[in-house]
């Protein structure tokens, strides 16, 4: 199974809803709890959330569960949750301009800093209090504010593009929302969300049932 950082990768995407889940739990003022209830919350049995947080060397007390502003805390240290990371966006349409106005990253540490775009009629512009700049910016601003991580919303034949100006800015870490593969070199992270193929896989889920719950015609 694959790993990062010695943790198979499927336990450590749940780390961030047992995150989530705690921090709801410590907002209600709920000082305890059990493996059961964050396994509830992640669709996991409560062995695997306490395999899952035995790799963080985290164990609960049983009968008593774990503290539960401890392991948020933890998890967020671990997580690299509680460092802000500054992040660039290129591609300023409809996914560009959403993700922009999101305000549940803040919670995560992404801010992000400036929007990029190639649309002359964009440039410019605003979104919330962020103002649209050319392409020929980007690679110094990248380099001069040492940005983290770039996002990436443009069409997929101009994602390479934007991928390897981000590359030459000296971004390590790129959020990937165009559906194509990026070829950058070995120490940049790529991390693509191909929201057509996850659609595609929701769209034939729902043909199956409904060809499932069709009455039978003669
Ligand atoms: P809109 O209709 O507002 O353009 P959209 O979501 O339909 O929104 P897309 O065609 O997906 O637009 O493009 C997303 C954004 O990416 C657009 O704002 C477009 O100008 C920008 N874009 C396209 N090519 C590049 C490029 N090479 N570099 C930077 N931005 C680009």
């Amino acid at each position: 199974m694959s790993e990062t950082y010695g943790i198979p990768r499927p336990s450590l995407r749940r780390l961030p809803i047992y995150y989530r889940h705690l921090i709801e739990m410590a907002e209600r003022q709920v000082p305890y709890v059990s493996s059961k209830d964050l396994g509830q919350n992640a669709g996991v049995p409560a062995s695997q959330v306490r395999k899952d947080l035995s790799y963080l060397h985290e164990y609960g007390r049983p009968g008593v569960g774990y503290d539960t502003k401890a392991l948020a805390g933890y998890l967020e240290e671990f997580l690299g949750l509680a460092n802000d990371k500054e992040a660039i966006l290129v591609g300023v349409g409809n996914l560009g301009r959403a993700l922009t106005l999101y305000p549940g990253f803040a919670q995560y540490g992404l801010q992000i800093i400036a929007l990029f775009d190639i649309d002359p009629a964009k440039i410019g512009q605003t979104v919330g209090d962020r103002e649209v700049l050319p392409m020929f910016k980007l690679v110094d601003l990248a380099r001069r504010l040492k940005v983290q991580m770039g996002i990436i919303t443009v069409p997929p034949h101009a994602a390479q593009e934007v991928a390897s100006a981000m590359v030459s800015g000296g971004i390590k870490v790129i959020w990937n929302f165009a559906p194509c593969k990026l070829t950058v070199p070995a120490e940049v992270l790529v991390k693509s969300e191909d929201l057509a193929a996850e659609l595609a896989a929701l769209s034939h889920h729902i043909m199956r049932r409904s060809q499932v719950l069709a009455p039978a015609t003669e």
